[in-house]
């Protein structure tokens, strides 16, 4: 059987881990957390990295900082995983879905603006497979609007839009750590970037139980307390030393990924002239991570029978989202602006096919074999 996934992992990891355990600190914020937080400082320019125990709790962070109240409005697309949402519900805004763009599945920026209402205070773009959001057009409407903008880039570390870091480009920007994502703190884990300066104070307290605990520490004051709503965010120092080791081969990783996705791509690419299949589109000024492959089929009739096929032959490949805006907490919390033209439609064509690190070309090639072999 080919899985869908498996979490990265290179065989370089023990040695950090069991340095953190024998570490006289090893909850939150220790020497691993620091290292990681450097590192990805330097990598993507932001101001301030903060590690997090997920990619959804930065985001409920995100929330909190922006001070959202309830009836407050976030405008995002429909087509993403449920955390981009529950985050902002959890404070009682109201959700605002917006159609994506069929070619990149990602929020079509040019029906944002049409969304925005006076209960608007921010758009929340999911940068989908590591695939940019066209954010000069999002942070153009942003600054006309006051808005917030916060970069659900769960999936795209290492990406670039125009060369910049995703995560690094709206106020607030969000990776995930997750087993499934490129890059793992061991199963669990995230970051959150403070691009907006205005927000670095707040985000180290809401990070810390909502507490000044930071500034005692850095001897700012001399004793800490409770001073606004806040939350435990850290990761313990066990799972940044894992990520810390992966950090330090970032490189490989993304190098390793990439070559897989375009392999999968070259060799897909006569089904796709024939129109059989569609292939995912990278915008030239996105630089993407190789996160996911996916396929579309013709219509969601043909994707299940590809499904089955697939795993008949022992390939594990698997449908995406299933658009918030239909769902039962979505049809509670939210509503969808404008015409639903791509979001349900696109979603029922995609396929996302087998995608590691470390993927070996014999998974490749039997992968490509049936996928061709359906169509024939
Ligand atoms: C994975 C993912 C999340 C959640 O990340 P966790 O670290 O598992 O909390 C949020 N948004 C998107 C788009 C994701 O792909």
């Amino acid at each position: 059987m080919i899985p869908f996934n498996k979490p990265p992992y290179l065989g370089i990891e023990e040695p950090y881990v069991l340095e953190a355990m024998k570490q006289s600190k090893i909850s939150g914020d220790g020497a691993f957390s620091q290292k990681c937080q450097k590192w990805f400082e330097q990598k993507t320019q932001s101001k301030i990295a903060l590690l997090t125990t997920s990619c959804t709790h930065a985001l409920e962070m995100s929330a909190l900082l922006i001070n959202l109240k309830a009836g407050d409005e976030v405008i995002m697309p429909s087509y993403t995983f449920v955390s981009t949402a529950n985050a902002f519900a959890l404070r009682g805004a109201t959700i605002v879905f917006v159609d994506i763009r069929p070619d990149t599945m990602n929020i079509d920026e040019r029906k944002i603006e049409e969304a925005i209402t006076d209960k608007t205070r921010a758009i929340v773009p999911v940068h989908y497979a590591g695939v940019a959001c066209e954010m000069d057009t999002i942070m153009d409407i942003a600054n006309r609007y006051n808005l917030a903008v916060i970069e659900d880039a769960a999936q795209g570390m290492m990406s670039t839009y125009k060369g910049r870091a995703l995560g690094n480009i709206g106020h607030i920007g969000t990776y995930s750590f997750h087993e499934t994502k490129n890059y793992t703190s061991g199963g669990e884990g995230g970051v959150i970037f403070i691009n907006d300066e205005s927000y670095l104070e707040h985000a180290e307290i809401i990070r810390e139980k909502g507490t000044n605990r930071n500034k005692f520490f850095r001897g700012e004051v001399d004793k800490y307390t409770w001073v606004e709503l806040g939350s435990s965010y850290l990761p313990c120092e066990l799972q940044a030393a894992y990520l810390y080791a992966q950090l330090l081969e970032a490189d490989r990783i993304n190098n390793n990924r990439m070559d897989s996705w375009d392999f999968y791509y070259q060799q897909l690419l006569p089904l796709a002239h024939k129109g059989f299949i569609e292939l995912p589109t990278i915008p030239n000024e996105c630089k993407h991570n190789a996160h996911m492959f996916y396929i579309k089929a013709k219509n969601l009739k043909e994707r299940t029978k590809l499904l089955n096929f697939l795993k008949e032959h022992g390939i594990l490949a698997v449908f995406h989202y299933v658009p918030l805006h239909s769902s039962e907490a979505g049809l509670k919390l939210g509503r969808f602006h404008g015409e639903d033209q791509f979001t349900t439609k696109e979603s029922e064509r995609l396929i996302r096919l087998p995608m590691y690190y470390n993927i070996t070309r014999e998974e490749q090639l039997k992968v490509i074999d049936y996928v061709t072999q359906f169509y024939q």
